[in-house]
């Protein structure tokens, strides 16, 4: 069953949680390329996917968010787009075998066409060059996530419906501003995201990232009420980050995540995952909240 039957069945689907702090915790360092693990730490990947496979995903990402050309040239492999891709795809379907979706992972180039960084072209090609090797590596949905721009999020997303056959997600990052209200970096609002990636083709939208859950859920009700009918993806971090000696620390538990679960369902969200912060032990107990 595709992702959006599933949906239209009323399931409420399960993604996964973070990845780079699980990465660093295997020895990623900073400054390294997370996504050349793909092709270097291979059964290290692997068992990131394994184990939000155990706490009970439906949906596996993959590791490929800074996979396009322009942040692969920053560590040198602008030219090994299509060979680390393919790889972080195939590590998550050999992960999640048949019986799962796997998510392509596409965050922002980091280039902004407002000030004439990039072309048009330019960051459609980057984003179709991404999204044609995750499909061939195995995904089945591809994931535009973190974005907080209009114009490279509805590239990004056209890309990925004119050149895959995958469902394709977009997510974007939002904080509450001083009147209470949550607009992207880029000052988008959650209504203005719906109308515009609806546009540019998306299937499922959503937002992860720059909140907790409980913020989030404010913003599912704004997407709600601009469209009745999308379906809604969450992927919320564990609280809102606080800044101590240095380190950014998340501090929601997994009970407290998943204490937020009825009233966000409730609100309109139909799949549910983690962003900065959260862990195999969030996921599972979304997971039970959900009746998992
Ligand atoms: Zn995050």
């Amino acid at each position: 069953m595709s992702i959006l039957e599933a949906i239209k069945n009323n399931r409420i689907l399960l993604s996964d949680g973070a990845w780079g702090t699980l990465l660093q915790a295997k020895g990623l360092k900073p400054g390294e390329c997370p996504e050349l693990w793909n092709i270097t730490h291979r059964p290290d990947v692997i068992s990131i996917a394994e184990s939000y496979l155990l706490a009970g995903s439906d949906i596996i990402e993959t590791n490929s968010f800074g996979g396009n050309k322009f942040k692969l040239s920053e560590y040198g492999l602008g030219e090994r787009v299509d060979e680390i891709n393919m790889a972080a795809a195939a590590i998550s379907r050999e992960a999640s075998g048949t019986g799962k979706y796997v998510a392509g992972s596409i965050g922002p180039t980091g280039k902004m066409l407002l000030i004439g960084d990039v072309t048009e072209t330019e960051l459609y090609d980057a984003f179709s060059q991404q999204a044609i090797a995750l499909e061939k590596g195995g995904a089945d949905i591809i994931i535009i996530e973190t974005m907080s721009a209009v114009d490279e999020a509805s590239l990004a997303v056209k890309a990925a419906r004119d050149k895959t056959n995958c469902t394709v997600i977009i997510t974007m990052t939002f904080s509450r501003t001083l009147n209470g209200e949550y607009r992207t970096m880029m000052g988008v609002s959650p209504e203005e995201m719906v109308v515009s990636m609806k546009e540019a083709g998306a299937h499922i939208v959503g937002s992860n990232c720059g909140n907790g859950i409980g913020d989030m859920i404010s913003i599912v009700r704004s997407i709600r009420a601009a469209d009745s009918k999308i379906p809604i993806m969450i992927q919320a971090n564990a609280g809102a980050p606080e800044l101590i000696n240095g380190k950014t620390i998340f501090r929601e538990s997994p009970e407290m995540m998943a204490s937020f679960i009825p009233e966000i369902i409730k609100a309109g969200a139909s799949i549910i995952g983690g962003c900065c912060g959260t862990t195999p032990d969030h996921i599972r107990e979304i997971g039970k909240s959900i009746g998992r």
